[in-house]
């Protein structure tokens, strides 16, 4: 049995801005926390951390690169749920971290 590569990961979530409709955030009837939202315009809203100079996540727990984890797994917004394991962006935010690339995963 082989460990998915993510969970010893972490990298997107400390390297991209992660934007989404206000409808998904809590206030707005959505699943995301309200605590790690920040309100951007009338409809765009942000996870707290991630427009950082050295942007990280405020749902990340662990370490990148080590061992990691998104805090709200099941109430992450949709660019979170869409990102795909092994694609272009994803290995664009291992490199960052110094993680070498994955092949796609299906
Ligand atoms: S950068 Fe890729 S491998 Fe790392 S956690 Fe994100 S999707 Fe998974
Ligand atoms: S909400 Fe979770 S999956 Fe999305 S960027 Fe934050 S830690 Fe990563």
């Amino acid at each position: 049995m082989t460990t998915h590569p993510c969970l010893s990961c972490g990298a997107c979530c400390a390297s991209f801005r992660v934007d989404f409709s206000v409808y998904e955030s809590e206030d707005m009837g959505g699943p995301v926390p309200q605590g790690l939202v920040v309100a951007l315009t009338e409809h765009l809203a942000r996870m707290r951390g991630t427009d950082h100079a050295r942007p990280r996540c405020a749902a990340l727990t662990g370490q990148v690169g080590q061992q990691a984890a998104c805090g709200i797994y099941e109430w992450r917004p949709s660019p979170c749920r869409e990102f795909e394991a092994g694609s272009e962006a994803c290995n664009r935010a291992r490199q960052r971290h110094g993680l070498p690339a994955l092949e796609g995963l299906v």
